[in-house]
């Protein structure tokens, strides 16, 4: 069996550990590996490789750190192919797919090589009599990353790129379902020119959570995952002093309003609810159709399109999607259909119980439409994280927009129309941290910043863009006098002031 170890110090640990954790081929069903599960010494093996590389490379000057980042983001392109294949081995989505969440993190680290950039800081000259002020933002030492099993490579490099390019030292403990894809990504670090001990990963589970969460070393923890353990991360790391970041779960809405080009929604919709089985926390898995005649124009469409899509095995070039990552989660979509049912909802398109031919191990799940959902239902209130696709019917615009502004995730939120008026009032209204126009995953680009509101996230700042330099660096600032000796300066009693 293969086992797939922490990679601390710039190579594998070795620490021979025999709490483990089986990582599944999706489309089989079958262990294809075993993941080490790491707790306190090994998370101490980590520190005290990063605490000797830190100093160092914070030393280094940032257009230098720019280069070894520079060269990594060329052995990855390099390595894409590899790459996507192990991502997609490992999580279930398909090839395309995969290059895509690979792409993403690499466009951080072509941010990221802003670094020189960004880290200039603030001067004032002459804010007093002989007096400049100046501002630098220092790196905040040894930083945690805590992923999640879905963007196993994006996510790790949405923190880790901003974290060591800002001189930090990264530890970043990934998803055990998948988690070789930062492995691999910090091997392709090493051989950039990255020193040993700046970028490591640690496996585990809430054993090593609770240890990064705990080590007085550690000076900022950025976490993605579920909200409640989103939540706990937050409230423990800061209990314990730690700057912390969790992003968590989401329901994204589709708002169609009754002017939008439905054949283009449809098309949107079906990349953003089905695509990576759903299994995005930018998917759009409910929509709200505005007025009865677009709510029923739109189902028709929807269900002759959804009937069309093609479920294949991860390596499936022509396949929409894959299977969702383990047994777990395809009993979990499934249950939540059941209980939309059981709520009075109309399954329309039951994806329950889907095999694929010659595969039937796999851990697949039909694409499932659900209509006639409402507000009052658990299966709405909770992010079901698979193929299915809601339809919440709302009587008019004032009431698309209170849907996702009331819900417990504000994670990311469409509006579909050609009234720019009503756009407008969308985006400034709506209670959810990233809006799309006509645009049905609003990720925010590189250099902008990732994060959503209420239960989608805890803690103030976003992923990457400068919230993201905010997060990895503290900022000094010198207030200075140099006295040509000329006059005598006296004491004072008084607070200084600039009037
Ligand atoms: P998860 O919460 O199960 O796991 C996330 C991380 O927490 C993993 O590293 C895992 O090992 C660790 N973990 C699991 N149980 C723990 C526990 N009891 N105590 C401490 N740590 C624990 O999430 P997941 O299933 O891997 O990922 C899917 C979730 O992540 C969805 O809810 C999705 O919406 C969310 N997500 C959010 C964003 C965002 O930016 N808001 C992005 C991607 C995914």
């Amino acid at each position: 069996m293969r086992i797939i170890d922490h990679f601390i110090a710039g190579g594998t640990a070795g620490l021979g550990q025999t709490r483990r954790s089986p990582v599944y081929d999706p489309n089989t069903g079958a262990v294809q590996a075993e993941v080490v599960l790491g707790g306190a010494v090994t998370l101490e093996r980590a520190i005290g490789a990063a605490q000797a590389a830190q100093p160092a490379w914070a030393a280094t000057n940032p257009q230098r750190r720019a280069r070894v980042l520079f060269r990594f983001k060329e052995l990855v392109e390099t390595h894409m192919a590899e790459l996507a294949h192990l991502l997609s081995s490992e999580h279930g989505k398909v090839i395309a797919d995969s290059r895509g969440d690979i792409q993403r993190g690499l466009e951080v680290v072509e941010f990221a090589c802003g670094a020189p950039h960004v880290l200039k800081g603030e001067y004032t000259e002459g804010a007093g009599p002989g007096i400049d002020v100046y501002s630098m933002r220092q790196p905040i030492g040894i930083g945690a990353g805590i992923t999640p099993f879905n963007f196993p490579a994006m996510i790790p490099l949405w923190m880790g790129a901003v974290a060591v390019s800002v001189g930090n030292a990264f530890i970043c403990k990934p998803s055990e379902r998948d988690p070789s894809v930062p492995v691999r990504l910090a091997e392709l670090f090493l051989e950039a020119g990255l020193p040993a001990g700046i970028f490591q990963v640690v496996h585990g589970d809430k054993e090593m959570v609770d240890a990064i969460l705990d080590h007085p070393a550690i000076a900022a923890v950025s976490f993605v995952g579920s909200s409640d353990i989103a939540n706990y991360v937050y409230e423990r790391g800061a209990a314990n002093g730690k700057r912390v970041q969790a992003m968590g779960g989401a329901k994204n809405h589709g708002v169609v309003m009754p002017d939008a080009d439905l054949d283009q929604v449809v098309n949107d919709l079906l990349g953003a609810a089905f695509g990576s089985a759903g299994e995005r926390c930018m998917a759009l898995p409910v929509v709200v159709p505005v007025g009865h005649d677009t709510a029923e124009r739109l189902r028709a469409k929807l269900v002759a399109a959804i009937q069309a899509l093609r479920i294949g095995v991860s390596t499936d070039t022509d396949a929409h999607y894959g299977p969702v990552v383990t047994a777990a989660a395809k009993a979990k979509i499934e249950s939540w259909i059941g209980r939309a049912a059981d709520e009075g909802a109309e399954i329309v398109i039951d994806g329950r119980g889907f095999a694929l031919q010659g595969h039937e191990d796999g851990f697949f799940v039909g694409p499932t439409l659900i209509d006639h959902v409402t507000d009052t239902m658990d299966s709405y209130h909770n992010e079901i994280f698979g193929p299915v696709l809601q339809i919440v019917r709302a009587k008019d615009f004032d009431e698309a927009v209170a849907l996702p502004s009331k819900h417990q995730y504000g994670n990311g939120v469409a509006l579909f129309t050609r009234n720019g008026h009503a756009a407008r009032e969308f985006a400034k209204r709506v209670q959810v941290g990233m809006v799309g126009i006509n645009v049905p995953i609003p990720v925010p680009v590189a250099y902008h910043s990732f994060g959503g509101w209420k239960r989608s996230g805890f803690g103030d700042t976003n992923q990457h863009g400068m919230e993201g330099v905010k997060f990895w660096t503290k900022v000094k600032t010198i207030t200075q006098r140099w006295p040509d000796g000329s006059a005598e300066m006296g004491n004072s009693f008084v607070i200084p002031t600039m009037g």
